[in-house]
């Protein structure tokens, strides 16, 4: 129970949003209220920096069995020999393994930004492009597809110490076996960020980065449905290859090195209020309706990009494998803000993204991003997906027409107070 009145009414309001509105943001879903039960515990109140049973504070028997549990659960998950669940989010995973293998300077490959990649993958505004010498590989411009034979061709051009893969806004599989020959042959070292489709990963329904990844992070909030942060696994743990040891002089472990990427490298305390949240999330995701959800998600999306398909909208890559795709608005008269604010009046909250060889800056865009996991947690099924399209394509073809989105909204709203979140 919040009593401070202001906080309570923002709090209130944005609740309201939530219940009203129609969710497409990719990289957004609602948690379950055991999920949020736990990260809203008095686990916040506890100091435990260190790891299970290797603690820097008293009084962490609780919180180290709780710890524990969560790692056994996420290793479960994605068939991992080693796992690390502090990170507070997905890019403080990718700061910690980068500093784990990495020295300033080194040089790393990730997919580009501006072809669907993520920040810190490199971006000269994100410390992985400020600490370290970034390089990209993008989509051919035709198929908006990876050539992985361009990823060789740039790998052996400049040598990475660290090979990345994974994105923000691609909405095709990965070739993990290719991506780590290529990774072999340079000798560098491969890591997947799989934060947007780790939770269509864990169910089986795309290509697996494990055995082929050296190292796997993720966030946790987006397809996996937990609370707001990161991990990072391993399918075996191995000696590292930079030649760091320890006092000892012996060679140290990955595991070791990750770990204290984490802490002390780059964070203090964990947070065990939001580590319980994930490990109730990991065992959520372990259950058999996990995956028929995971499969709507996936199914949803393919109806959507039909239906938007079908009435005249281009999608990059032409399709999509996950749960997310990516709309170049070109031939549509309308700009990703544009849209973005028109499908905002509907109450159909969606973001505007760059697309591949994109002419407009990144505050305008040429194009939208739209994903399935929000509203299929909701409860939209693939019968849904061509009254969401036309409601789109509605908004977006009058979306300087105020009265059409009105109009739009209350039927948004009319159908999501039939599909009501949390129910209690
Ligand atoms: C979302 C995302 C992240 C960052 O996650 P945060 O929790 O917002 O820091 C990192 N990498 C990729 C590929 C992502 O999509």
């Amino acid at each position: 129970m919040i009593r401070d009145h202001e906080i309570a009414q923002l709090i209130q309001h944005e609740d309201r949003r939530q219940r009203r509105g129609l969710e497409l943001i990719a990289s957004e879903n609602y948690v379950s209220e055991q999920v949020m039960a736990a990260a809203g515990s008095i686990l916040t109140n506890k100091y435990a920096e260190g790891l299970p049973g290797k603690r820097y504070y008293g009084g962490c028997e609780w919180v180290d069995r709780l710890e524990q549990l969560a790692i056994d659960r996420l290793c479960t998950l994605f068939g991992a020999a080693w796992a690390n669940v502090q990170p507070h989010s997905g890019a403080q995973a990718n700061a910690a393994v980068m500093l784990a293998v990495l020295q300033p300077g080194d040089a790393i490959l990730g997919f580009d930004l501006s072809h669907g990649g993520h920040l810190t993958h490199g971006s000269p505004v994100n410390f992985s492009g400020k600490l370290y010498k970034p390089h990209f590989y993008g989509v051919d411009k035709e198929s908006g597809l990876i050539d992985w034979e361009k990823v060789a061709l740039k790998a052996h051009e400049v040598r990475p110490k660290l090979m990345i893969c994974g994105a923000s806004a691609y909405s095709r599989d990965w070739n993990y076996v290719r991506l780590r020959q290529i990774a072999d042959e340079v000798g560098a070292i491969l890591m997947a960020d799989i934060s947007h489709p780790s939770g269509l990963i864990a169910t089986g329904l795309l290509n697996h980065p494990f055995p082929h990844c050296h190292i796997v992070t993720s966030t946790t909030h987006k397809t996996l449905r937990g609370p707001r942060g990161g991990i990072i696994m391993m399918a075996k743990d191995f000696p590292n290859p930079m030649g760091v040891k320890n006092a000892k002089g012996e060679l140290r472990n990955m595991s070791s090195l990750l770990d204290s990427g984490v802490f002390p490298g780059t964070q203090g305390g964990p947070l065990e209020h939001i580590i319980a949240a994930k490990a109730i999330a990991f065992g959520e995701a372990l259950e058999p309706s996990y995956h028929q959800y995971t499969r709507q998600v996936k199914v949803n999306a393919l109806a959507l990009a039909l239906a938007m398909t079908q009435r005249g909208y281009q999608i990059i890559s032409g399709g999509t494998d996950n749960h997310l795709l990516l709309i170049d608005l070109r031939n549509k008269s309308c700009t990703g803000k544009a849209a973005e604010q028109a499908l905002g009046k509907a109450h159909i909250t969606i973001n505007k993204n760059m697309v591949p060889f994109d002419t407009a800056s990144p505050m305008i865009t040429s194009g939208i991003r739209l994903g399935t996991p929000a509203i299929t947690t909701r409860g939209l099924q693939e019968s849904h997906m061509d009254q969401v399209a036309d409601w789109i394509d509605r908004a977006i073809q009058g979306h300087d027409n105020d009265g059409v989105l009105k109009l739009i909204g209350q039927e948004v709203c009319a159908l999501m107070e039939q599909l009501p979140l949390y129910v209690a």
